[in-house]
């Protein structure tokens, strides 16, 4: 693997200019496999057992990131917001530095399963249209749902100011008003104006799959984990 001295490898993982990783490290704020390092010059290899911490937090050398999170309500998947606070207060610092971004939007009062990564060609490939990676969403309805208004989602339905007619993928019923919709495409608002489109009203949405990928069910609101190998396929 290719050597890098300690200031630049913080630099590049997120953690301030090359003067401010600097000083951290002649600080002795920084340990580098279980021991200070005070040295910004001192070369490490550039791969993933490289563990370090930084004033007390511990972390992994990674040339990308990739990590899922449990969006929780009121939070807007943008960088500048007027209302509400965005999902990028909830991650670290660094990634953020590193320009770690989500990998399409959930809208704001929209919960659960949001990948993010600073890796442009992933974010491509799993956004790209052409990929049509499908996602599962759990609707909840303000009316009840007949047996006819999930055929319908099925066969089509046509929505405001778009001339085609748009279908989900799959539509199972849990509730009398609680249905799971899959859906190949990612329209602005989309199973909002589908919902709409029948007649009826969504009152609550979470996103709980994205490919073979599921939301876990031990991570709350607001957290985050690191993307394994394995979810990485699952969402590809
Ligand atoms: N469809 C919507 O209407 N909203 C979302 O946040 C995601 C899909």
């Amino acid at each position: 693997a290719k050597l890098l001295d300690l200031e630049r490898i913080l630099h590049r993982q997120g953690f301030g200019t090359r003067k401010m990783c600097r000083i951290l490290i002649i600080n002795q704020a920084v340990t580098v496999n279980g021991e200070i390092c005070d040295d910004p010059d001192a070369k490490f290899a550039l791969d993933d057992q490289l563990h370090f911490t930084v004033d007390g937090d511990a972390w992994q050398y990674r040339e990308h990131s990739y990590l899922l999170m449990h969006k929780p309500a009121h939070y807007e998947c943008t960088h500048k917001t007027q209302f509400h606070p965005t999902i990028y207060t909830l991650l670290p610092e660094p990634l953020v530095a590193r320009g770690v971004q989500c990998i399409g939007r959930l809208d704001e009062d929209t919960t659960g399963l949001i990948l993010l990564s600073d890796d442009g060609q992933f974010i491509h490939k799993v956004s790209s249209p052409k990929h049509h990676v499908p996602k599962v969403y759990a609707v909840t309805c303000k009316h009840r749902l007949s047996d006819e208004d999930l055929q319908h989602l099925l066969s089509g339905v046509k929505l405001i100011d778009e001339e085609e007619t748009i279908t989900a993928l799959a539509v199972t019923r849990r509730t009398e008003t609680l249905i799971e919709m899959t859906l190949a495409e990612g329209k602005y608002h989309q199973v909002k104006r589908m919902i709409a489109a029948i007649g009826n009203r969504v009152e609550e949405l979470q996103r709980i799959r994205i490919g073979q990928l599921t939301l876990p069910d031990d991570l709350a609101a607001g957290q985050w984990r690191w993307l394994s190998a394995e979810d990485l396929i699952a969402v590809q």
